[in-house]
């Protein structure tokens, strides 16, 4: 835990506090920080108003601002099916998407009143009319996969999963084969979309993403699929487990 983040924190917390005065900075574990309390906010979207009140935790990671925080409604009033993970921390969006957007403005003020706002008054508009307000949005692996679905605009997965591929395994080349199969070189195609987030985000993450796919898939899906496009390290383990497998069934 270095000074210069421990002053980073006090600092951003310090904007934070101004605009949401219901907010706490707590050191629960050395180098660990939270911030809890009641988040009120009023926020207008399409003519709709909405002012609330939330009880919220935020836990910033050991690496903050390197990676967002995470956040919890500790209120009770959120189901826990409502766009939540298992740890019911909220899924604020695809994690690569979230992780995008705060790298953008890395402090807590731009999180919180975006990606934190969002989210609860998304939760409110879905009471109230049965429907999100920004177009649904999907959470854990569905979630990943319509968003690199999104920014590849395609839908076939195999696409996806090949670009992909492309990203985790650090092998980004201007003039390569666009991996699409478009015929064009990856600069001509669809380069452009990957360039931002390849530059941003460490290839643990797109391993991750694709992983993530992968398990989204229904067995459909899989006929006619080229596991050779899949990224280097997921092919390996995949091909360990069958391994592994194959070694216990002999054995049985
Ligand atoms: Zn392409």
């Amino acid at each position: 835990m270095s000074n210069r983040q421990e002053t980073l924190i006090q600092k951003q917390f310090e904007e934070l506090a101004n605009i949401y005065s219901g907010l706490v900075l707590c050191e629960d574990v050395p180098g660990l920080w939270t911030i809890r309390g009641m988040l009120s906010f009023s926020a207008t979207f399409q003519d709709e108003t909405i002012t609330e009140v939330f009880s919220v935790l935020i836990a910033l990671p050991r690496d903050y601002p390197d990676s967002p925080p995470t956040v919890q409604e500790t209120g009770g009033r959120i189901p826990a099916d409502f766009h939540q993970y298992h740890d019911r921390t909220l899924c604020l969006g695809a994690p690569v998407e979230v992780s995008r957007r705060f790298k953008a403005d890395p402090c807590l003020v731009t999180f919180v009143e975006t990606l934190v706002v969002e989210y609860l008054y998304g939760y409110i508009y879905f009471e109230k009319f049965g429907e999100m307000p920004f177009g649904e949005l999907s959470h854990g692996a569905k979630g990943i996969r319509e968003y690199y679905q999104g920014l590849f605009k395609t839908d076939n997965v195999q696409i996806v999963l090949s670009l992909l591929k492309v990203m985790a395994d650090g092998t980004y080349r201007g003039n390569q084969a666009c991996p699409c199969g478009s015929g064009k070189i990856l600069r001509k195609c669809h380069g452009p979309s990957m360039l931002d987030l390849v530059q941003q985000q460490p290839k643990e993450r797109f391993l991750s993403d694709a992983t993530n796919i992968l398990y989204s898939m229904e067995k459909g899906e899989f006929e006619h699929f080229d596991w050779k496009l899949l990224p280097k390290a997921l092919k390996r383990e995949l091909d360990e487990m069958a391994r592994e497998r194959a070694k216990r069934e002999k054995c049985a």
